[in-house]
């Protein structure tokens, strides 16, 4: 695995791939690397070669009160988990690299970004957009892999993608769990042990939600008072939204239709955690009726 510290040479190396008629698959990463991030890496070795993964901890994407200083930093774990996992090339740029003094774009995807975890942190989005755009025109993939954790990023990234006529296809990969239920998370390393346990109430807020629709109720408002429920049964945690939104639309919906979102975030001790399940109406039941929802968490 060749690490890469420059923009140029990055370029290089893209390029060159190109040239030889390969098909780059491309993983962006803030580091701090778990088994989630591996399936990314997993997915691009399936369809793509070279695999190019990136660690750069953005400094655009953290709001003033947040953990950009302290946020964990890992690189040589980080380095020997890409290198088993057969990486071609890691590029860590520095903050310098990618933002030179007199930097002054950002990208900013309309509406979307509005709600949930835009509302909470304010510019969130137009850092993640700005940074994965530069990112995408500097590796050139042709497939780019994102978790399914971050859902409303994703959604904002295919737009842009989508928007901007890029030339890459961005690839959607499920949620990776613990064995107690609860999403992988470079942020589950800030917990204490009461808190790690306090964690798995987001998990069981979806499960509660996920076991309501197989029983066959559809009401949103329903849907999100059971989450609501068992998030509020945990003490360390506190909400801060549990909806059920469209998944392409990211409105809130009074009743189940089409493929929508169970959406939760809550603070856990100082933490903040997200996670979500995808719940799409099963094919073979038309028109929707009970039990016609699918749920996958
Ligand atoms: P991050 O390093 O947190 O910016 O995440 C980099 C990529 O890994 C993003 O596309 C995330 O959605 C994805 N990711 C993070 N955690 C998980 C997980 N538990 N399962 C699947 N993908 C994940």
């Amino acid at each position: 695995m060749e690490v890469i510290h420059t923009i140029e040479w990055m370029k290089q190396a893209a390029r060159e791939a190109r040239a030889e008629g390969r098909v780059i698959g491309f993983v962006p990463t803030m580091g701090a690397l778990h088994a989630g991030h591996i399936s990314l890496v997993e997915a691009a070795r399936h369809d793509t070669s070279p695999v190019i993964v990136s660690i750069f901890v953005n400094p655009k994407q953290f709001g003033p009160q947040e953990d950009f200083a302290n946020y964990p930093r890992s690189i040589e774990d980080d380095r020997a988990k890409l290198e088993s996992a057969g990486v071609d090339f890691l590029l860590v740029p520095s903050v310098e690299e990618m933002y030179p003094t007199g930097f002054r774009t950002s990208v900013n995807v309309e509406g979307l970004g509005d709600r949930f975890e835009g509302r909470a942190r304010p510019g969130h989005f137009r850092g993640v957009a700005t940074v994965v755009l530069k990112l995408l025109e500097i590796v050139s993939p042709r497939f780019a892999y994102f978790g399914r954790k971050d859902v409303q990023q994703l959604r904002i990234i295919r737009q842009m993608a989508d928007d901007l006529a890029l030339d890459v296809e961005i690839v959607s990969c499920p949620i990776v769990r613990e064995p107690d239920g609860v999403a992988m998370s470079s942020r589950n390393a800030y917990l204490s042990a009461a808190e790690r346990k306090a964690a798995t109430a987001l998990y069981r807020a979806l499960d509660a939600a996920r076991q309501a629709i197989s029983a066959g109720e559809q009401d949103a408002f329903r849907l999100s008072e059971t989450m609501r429920r068992v998030l509020a049964s945990e003490p360390l945690a506190s909400t801060d939204y549990a909806e059920i939104v469209d998944a392409d639309s990211f409105e809130s919906v009074t009743r189940l239709r089409g493929t929508c979102l169970a959406i939760l975030a809550a603070r856990v001790g100082s933490t903040r955690l997200i996670d979500n399940m995808l719940i799409e109406a099963s094919p073979e039941t038309v028109p929707a009726d009970r039990n016609s929802y699918r749920c996958s968490l």
